[in-house]
């Protein structure tokens, strides 16, 4: 079970659910199955970055996540673009 404080507040879940309204056509369905319903999960998914032969733990882009009712395929639309996440600060650490 995912505890609370991980869940999306009220008023980050408005703004992912108006950010979907705003930029999916009604005309969207889902690129496997064709279904048109879909289910916007209530917490923030991870892309892990991957670089140097190794996955970065630790950072990473995140996500909304929707998943299509029917046949459950998953699509991730960055959190940070929509709103709904700050945006990280950059790592200028390799910078010379
Ligand atoms: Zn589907």
């Amino acid at each position: 079970m995912i505890p609370d404080k991980q869940k999306l507040t009220d008023e980050e879940q408005q703004k992912a659910n108006k950010w979907i309204k705003d930029h999916l056509k009604d005309s969207f369905s889902c690129p496997v199955c064709r279904h048109k319903d879909f289910h916007l999960q209530d917490t923030l998914g991870i892309i892990t970055l991957f670089g140097g032969g190794a996955t970065m733990l630790g950072t990473g882009y995140p996500t909304l996540v929707m998943v299509c009712k029917n046949c459950a395929y998953m699509m991730f639309f960055s959190a940070v673009m929509a709103g709904v996440s700050p945006a990280g600060e950059e790592d200028t650490s390799d910078v010379k």
